[in-house]
């Protein structure tokens, strides 16, 4: 490692970071993480945090999973790379294949089609919906519909669907042939319907209508992710996904679950489909998969999907998809590790009962802060949020005051993420019940920091 006063000089002075401003990021120098250990992290100074954003909602195992790193190493020194283009494969990623059917059997999926990370994952769900319709003699389902506040990832198709203008303005014009409806999100609705199960109706309604509007045969497939995790864990009634579902079945519409965050135990269920009791068409998976450990994702592919796929013989069923690193012997090999360890553990269970202590320690803090205008979460471990300067106008809060709570709360002892006015929590799902202790003492300080 290059010595400190190196890095301190050198920070975001010849790079752009992602998801910043690169002015900003000249002005508020980025915190240099050199070292994570367990759910901890530590930076240059040697301040150590527990890391309640589980580096990128991606890291559910922490950071020391040492079968993970072992296999990694073994995979390494036999086969770094070799690809899974046509004609050739590699015994990790035909094991893998296996495990992630046994997996996601109970949501009916069976095949899997691997990429380098979430976006991948989106794209290439998008597209082979679209290819599915033209298999099957409808090539007029090319739209898709999703969720306003949805996000899925930076590719174009993706950014198309997702439901946030900052990921979409300044890069379009995106795919045309896109439509977003209302997402049910009882804090701020066109509806002004604060009830979560009459707004999860108003929703479907909106769906139907929107369905309506465009033409079913026009439509190949609705994206949706279980709980919407970066537009500020905005968790539907329980009614809504399965009405989704419902609605689909009857328009002959496929159903995308972008599981990216959800799936492999975030919700507190395996897949967050599988909370809600729905089996998806198609299903996106990235981050947790790899634990952050190696870039890997797939798309798991329901039966029904996959025979349509397997069955043509006109060859509109070739997958003409796909990435260098689609495969990749040594992300199989970590994800491999990471199954083994997710099951081992049963972090599900352990998700499900860190989140409902952490849920009721923010529900206490929302009781004493004025400045939290919403508090969202309660399944598992994704929390988040919103901040208000003045809660009968649900005036969001300004960035510079978010910023210090921010701050604050690291001073303390957790590392919490800001989007937009949300304050985000998605910590690893291996944290223990002082870990949850240290993030609520933390974000206490923190929030009296907005004062
Ligand atoms: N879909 C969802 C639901 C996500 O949350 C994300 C990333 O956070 C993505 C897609 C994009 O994944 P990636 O950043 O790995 O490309």
């Amino acid at each position: 490692m290059k010595d400190e006063n190196f890095l301190k000089e050198n920070n975001a002075r010849h790079m752009w970071h992602p998801m910043a401003h690169p002015a900003d990021s000249l002005e508020n120098p980025p915190d240099i993480i050199t070292e994570a250990e367990g759910v901890q992290i530590v930076d240059i100074d040697g301040h150590r945090t527990v890391d309640a954003v589980g580096g990128l909602w991606n890291v559910n195992l922490g950071y020391s999973c040492a079968p993970v790193k072992a296999a990694i190493a073994a995979q390494l020194d036999r086969l770094p790379y070799y690809s899974t283009f046509r004609g050739t494969s590699n015994d990790a990623v035909i094991e893998l294949s296996y495990m992630l059917r046994e997996f996601f059997a109970p949501d009916g999926l069976s095949r899997a089609f691997f990429t380098s990370g979430g976006s991948d994952s989106v794209e290439v769900s998008l597209r082979l919906a679209r290819q599915y319709h033209k298999i099957r003699g409808e090539p007029g389902r090319v739209k898709f519909l999703s969720l306003k506040k949805g996000y899925h990832g930076t590719h174009t198709l993706g950014a198309s669907v997702n439901g946030n203008a900052n990921f979409r303005t300044q890069y379009e014009p995106l795919m045309a042939g896109c439509h977003h409806i209302p997402a049910p999100y009882p804090y701020r609705n066109p509806f002004n319907e604060t009830d979560p199960a009459r707004l999860a109706q108003l929703c479907l309604a909106a769906l139907e209508d929107e369905i309506r509007f465009q033409g079913a045969e026009t439509i190949a497939a609705f994206i949706m992710e279980p709980v919407l995790g970066a537009g500020g864990v905005i968790t539907p009634h329980e009614s809504f996904m399965p009405g989704v579902r419902e609605i689909c079945d009857r328009h002959g519409i496929l159903l995308i679950a972008d599981e990216v965050i959800t799936a492999f135990g975030r919700t507190g269920s395996w897949s967050g489909s599988r909370h809600w009791g729905v089996k998806p068409d198609l299903m996106c998976t990235a981050k947790a998969i790899t634990n952050g450990y190696f870039p890997f994702g797939a798309v798991m592919v329901a039966e029904a999907v996959t025979e349509v796929f397997e069955q043509d013989r006109s060859g509109k069923g070739f997958i003409g998809s796909g990435y260098t690193y689609s495969g990749h012997p040594v992300g199989a090999a970590a994800a491999i590790a990471c199954l083994k360890e997710t099951g081992r553990l049963q972090v599900k269970d352990n998700a499900a009962a860190r989140g409902a202590q952490l849920f009721k320690g923010l529900q206490a803090l929302a009781a004493k802060y004025d400045v939290i205008g919403d508090l969202r979460g309660g399944h598992g471990l994704m929390c988040a949020l919103e901040l208000v300067s003045d809660p009968a106008a649900k005036t969001p809060i300004d960035m510079e005051t978010i910023g210090r709570v921010q701050r604050a709360a690291y001073e303390a002892g957790a590392m919490v993420r800001v989007s937009g006015p949300n304050i985000i929590l998605s910590p690893p799902l291996v944290l223990t019940a002082t870990d949850v202790q240290t993030i609520l003492s933390a974000l206490d300080a923190g929030l009296a920091a907005a004062a």
